[in-house]
């Protein structure tokens, strides 16, 4: 049921990575970050030639073993500033050969928290790429709504990085099916989203079993608040703090429009319309509840849209089948509620579309920067 990273890979780096298979002419900017050879090989097959502004502020303090605050968002390149260091740190016990005792169970050496099963999803999925010349790189995903079966067999065997949801982990935690003694690196991806999600405690808990002189890196797009007094917790108190904006803050690709309606009738038709456009590539509709969603995508589909929705009410393996439809362009119209939409990364989302209006700002933003994603104009 995962997707591929190739699926995504091609829709970016295709036209980029194509036509050379030797080295690349330009010179790589990553070349100045000390990262094993392994992680730059990963990264020119990527495309990537430039490190993004949270890459270059981030990664070289996180290798000296920094504590970190970074406040950056989705599209700022920040999973790749977190999980280049965590693949160097499991190189580095590597190197160090460590000898281990079959049949018993260590626990990851990374642990990465994330608020939904779509962010751990892509964060596994990033691990991959990066991590793809690691020899033996033993990557899990513990996600609520999924099986525990498969679950547990891949806690059972060695792990280097586990990437997680907190609820879920916390059962297996408790079961003793998990042990989170070795963990000596814990990131928390969209903190104050997991904080809105009433994640706190499942935090604390997680991080008490976590030992002290762990190294811990926080990714917030605001650090005000629960989410700030939860930092001066968790971070030592030398911790680094790293502010980045990057274009879903700033927009620059994103052209924003209001359209007045007189009623929801008149919306619908609207939405209709502009649906109809051949502006649209992909559209990304949403809707403030589940039920929306679902009427809102079986009233498209009556009118002949390709579309489908997408709600935290789905299970997991529906979920990302729905995705999966997305990128591979069967669907071309998405109807989505906040929670599901996080940590989309689908480039070719031209249009963004508030049918039913954000209950927070915060959640506006989020939305909008699903679209104008990967130097793409978004609407
Ligand atoms: P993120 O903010 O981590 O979700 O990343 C946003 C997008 O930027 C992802 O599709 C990455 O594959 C891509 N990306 C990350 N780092 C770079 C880079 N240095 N150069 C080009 N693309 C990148």
């Amino acid at each position: 049921e995962m997707f591929t990273e190739n699926q995504i890979e091609q829709d970016h780096q295709g036209a980029v990575a194509a036509p050379t298979p030797a080295a690349p002419a330009v010179p790589n900017g990553f070349a100045a970050i000390a990262l094993h050879a392994v992680l730059h090989r990963a990264l020119a097959d990527a495309g990537y030639t430039t490190p993004t502004d949270v890459q270059a502020r981030a990664i070289t303090p996180a290798l000296a073993g920094r504590d970190l605050r970074v406040s950056s968002s989705t599209g700022s390149g920040k999973t790749a500033s977190f999980v280049l260091p965590a693949l160097q740190g499991v190189l580095d016990v590597r190197a160090s050969s460590e000898r281990r005792e079959r049949g018993t169970v260590y626990g990851p050496r990374v642990l990465v928290l994330t608020p939904t099963r779509e962010l751990a999803i892509q964060v596994a999925k990033a691990t991959d790429t990066y991590g793809r010349h690691v020899q033996g790189l033993r990557v899990a995903t513990v996600v609520g709504g999924v099986p525990y079966g498969a679950q547990l067999k891949a806690m059972r065997g060695p792990l280097d990085v586990l990437i997680a949801t907190p609820g879920r982990l916390i059962d297996h935690v408790k079961s003793g099916k998990l042990v989170l003694d070795n963990v000596a690196m814990l990131v928390l991806d969209e903190a104050d989203r997991m904080l809105d999600m009433g994640f706190i405690d499942d935090i604390r808990f997680i991080a008490e079993c976590i030992p002290k002189t762990r190294q811990t890196m926080m990714y917030s797009a605001t650090f005000a608040g629960n989410v700030g007094r939860l930092a001066s917790e968790l971070l030592k108190s030398d911790a680094q703090t790293i502010a980045v904006t990057s274009h879903t803050d700033t927009h620059e690709h994103i052209e924003q429009r209001l359209h007045w309606a007189d009623d929801n009738k008149h919306k619908q038709a609207l939405l209709d319309h502009l649906l109809t456009t051949r502006e649209v590539d992909q559209a990304l509709v949403f809707t403030s509840t589940q039920r929306d969603a679902d009427w809102l995508a079986d009233r498209l589909a009556d009118m002949g849209h390709a579309v489908a929705s997408l709600h935290g009410g789905l299970p997991q393996g529906r979920r990302n089948h729905v995705l999966q439809g997305l990128r591979s362009r069967k669907l071309r119209v998405l109807v989505a509620t906040d929670v599901a939409a996080r940590g989309i990364d689908v480039p070719t989302i031209s249009h963004v579309i508030n049918f039913g209006l954000p209950m927070k700002a915060e959640a506006y933003v989020h939305r909008i920067g699903r679209t104008g994603r990967a130097g793409r104009q978004g609407l």
